[in-house]
């Protein structure tokens, strides 16, 4: 709950907020994850790249400290369920809490779509993410730590969905939130966020009408004996 001197300090905190760029981190741009995929509309697994930070940022539209959240907590499990191979993003599928950045986050990384039942949405996950690797069934959820994220983003982040914050307020909260995301950059990813193990998870069915990823079909299917093509 937000006391009312906390409002009276962020309508008058417009003149001291920091600018975000000035406190933007650098270390969001060592944030990094190695996916595989297919390499074509029906394609075989082995296309290798690299996502960044700044390719979320892009995709997502902007900066935020959800974002961060998202890509640390996330970007952890699945080094549990990768520790020394790409993100197989052919192989995974997930259930996002609804936050715009966590879902964006989840998608991008994992390759889970709800159009072919790999992805759903739910706030009544413990924690942000439940995530499972298809082929062995092992599956994951993620939550942040308690106490890592300042009650204040929560509770000025409620009033400004109900469209309460006035705009030096919303200008005050992004600063909350970039310092935020900073710190948590700052910190090891295993002392912000529990990883837990979830036996035996079994996958929710689909809500709607599912259809099948054609261009992962071929995924496991040999290559050409006579084939020039690398
Ligand atoms: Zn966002």
């Amino acid at each position: 709950m937000i006391r009312p001197w906390a409002i009276a300090l962020l309508l008058s905190a417009c003149s001291t907020a920091p600018a975000p760029e000035a406190i933007r981190p650098e270390a969001a741009r060592t944030l990094q994850w190695h996916v595989v995929d297919t390499d074509f509309s029906k394609g075989r697994l082995g296309h290798e790249q690299t996502l960044t930070f700044d390719d979320l940022v892009k995709f997502h539209g902007h900066w935020c400290d959800g974002l961060v959240v998202g890509a640390m907590g996330l970007g952890e499990t699945l080094h549990t369920l990768y520790p020394s191979a790409p993100i197989d993003r052919t192989d995974l599928r997930i259930i996002s809490r609804s936050s715009p950045c966590l879902t964006d986050v989840a998608v991008m990384l994992t390759g889970a779509r709800a159009q072919f039942g790999t992805f759903q949405v739910s706030d009544t996950i413990p924690g942000l993410y439940l995530v499972q690797r298809i082929s062995d069934g092992r599956a994951f959820s993620v939550a942040l730590r308690p106490g890592v994220k300042p009650a204040s983003v929560d509770s000025l982040g409620r009033l400004a969905v109900q469209q309460l914050l006035s705009p030096c307020g919303l200008d005050s909260l992004q600063a909350i939130e970039e310092r935020f995301g900073k710190d948590l950059l700052a910190m090891d990813p295993k002392e912000a966020f529990i990883i837990t193990e979830i036996p035996a998870f079994t996958w929710p069915a689909a809500s709607g009408p599912t259809f099948t990823k054609t261009d992962i079909l071929n995924k496991n299917a040999p290559r050409c004996a006579t084939s020039t093509r690398p």
